[in-house]
């Protein structure tokens, strides 16, 4: 079969344009006539900071990262973010809160820390928006490391939907943890876009932002640099690198800067072990990492080239629009597949409500679930080369996933076997 013949829908890892790919061909084998390939040589070596500004310099220009910001390139995966923000966020409170407590009461250290438990056993607090399975997942994350009772799921949008997730409660059914200058939680958590469900925030939560507004930790694993973003509302953004960026091996951690030394400190080891509050790995520490310029260990440098040239094309490709440039072709993509799915609605039911569906992850069923049918639905497709289609095992039906480097013309040939399969 040719690469060429072939449209490829899966949720992650996900495609990759063509030309990067053959260009990595090269590299692999001899990277810039050294004689060596870029999975060989030093993550240390003058070529891999190269590698490693152009994609750090891309991902600024497309998403217009301010100054105030650093860009972090880790091993962890997106669920390695899951515990990372919560060790990092968590450590960050805590120090603030001994830091005050010390103001107070002075040399007392004993004292201290009898208030500091107090303070932390009533008031730790970390809110998560859980509208989809990955959120879940890293709710589940936090109380795993801190413990249920400091996790407030602040909206459970299965709640609102009959025990499954399609829907995004309005802001005012939050149970947010009241946020003041001088308080309030560890951090707000939301997934961007919901990967399994077809579940999209269409634009950053009003609550959420504002003078007083918590450190907010965004997930946007699936929807990376697909649209434009504030990326000012954000302590934290996070992303797998292998939907919309790259192949496997790396996510980029977006961090706001004053959440690193000099401006915040994380509080101690010990200091953490005597709250029964968890130490993180080295290796999902955001100062460390930061401090090493993303190379306290071996970083996978062909991957972040992947990324790199990836997002460098993106940037030649769009000038000026950035990824605006992006977004309009996502959402075109995306509103012709809705289209079809909508003008035959006896035939596929789109599963998430209409105001929250994603761009980014098409789902939707095929005669109401019909397992034989959504069967053949599936053979039909792969006989045209429109492959990946298979919903996540965990909710079944079709996902369509319209990442950045299905083409145009890939949705469209996906838009025509619907229509075809629809009237046959
Ligand atoms: N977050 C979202 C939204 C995802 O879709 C995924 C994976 O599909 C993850 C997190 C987990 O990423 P990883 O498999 O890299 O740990």
């Amino acid at each position: 079969v040719n690469r060429s013949d072939v449209h490829y829908f899966g949720a992650g890892p996900a495609p990759l344009p063509t030309p990067v790919l053959e260009k990595a061909a090269q590299v692999l084998l001899n990277y810039k006539d050294k004689g060596i390939g870029l999975a060989e040589i030093s993550h240390r070596s003058p070529e891999a900071n190269e590698i490693l500004a152009e994609a750090k310099q891309a991902l600024t220009t497309l998403l217009d990262i301010p100054d105030d910001y650093e860009i972090l390139f880790l091993q962890s995966g997106g669920s390695g973010e899951f515990s990372a923000t919560v060790y990092n966020l968590v450590s960050i409170w805590v120090e603030k809160k001994r830091a005050k407590i010390a103001s107070e009461v002075g040399d007392d250290e004993a004292e201290v820390l009898k208030r500091l438990r107090k303070v932390v056993d009533e008031e730790l607090k970390l809110d998560y928006l859980v509208t989809g399975s990955w959120s879940l997942k890293a709710s589940q994350e936090a109380a795993r490391l801190v413990g249920a009772k400091h996790v407030n799921v602040a909206v459970d949008a299965r709640k609102a939907n009959g025990g499954k997730f399609g829907v995004i409660p309005s802001e005012d059914q939050w149970n947010l943890t009241p946020h003041t200058s001088g308080g309030g939680p560890a951090l707000a958590y939301f997934c961007d876009n919901e990967t399994v469900d077809g579940v999209e925030f269409p634009s950053f939560p009003h609550s959420l932002e504002g003078d007083d507004a918590p450190l907010v930790c965004g997930d946007m694993s699936s929807n990376f640099i697909s649209r434009k973003v504030d990326v000012r509302k954000f302590a934290i953004i996070f992303g797998g690198a292998q939907k919309n960026i790259g192949n496997t091996g790396i996510a980029i951690v977006i961090i706001r800067k004053s959440l690193l030394p000099p401006h915040s400190q994380p509080a101690s080891p010990d200091l953490l072990r005597a709250l029964n509050l968890p130490v993180g790995p080295i290796v999902l520490d955001y100062p460390t990492i930061a401090k090493n310029n993303s190379l306290y260990n071996t970083l996978p440098i062909l991957d972040v080239w992947v990324a790199g040239q990836v997002m460098t094309g993106l940037v030649d490709k769009y000038g000026a629009q950035r990824i605006g440039g992006q977004e309009d072709i996502s959402n075109t993509k995306a509103r012709n597949i809705y289209h079809v799915l909508d003008k035959y609605a006896d035939v596929y039911q789109v599963v998430p409500a209409k105001d929250v569906r994603s761009r980014m992850n098409i789902c939707f069923r095929v005669h109401g679930g019909d397992a034989d049918k959504e069967k053949a639905f599936l053979a039909g497709a792969e006989k045209k080369g429109l492959l990946g289609l298979k919903g996540h095992r965990s909710v079944g039906g079709i996902r369509a996933s319209n990442y950045n480097a299905v083409s145009l013309e890939g949705a469209q040939k996906l838009v025509a076997y619907l229509e075809e399969y629809a009237t046959s």
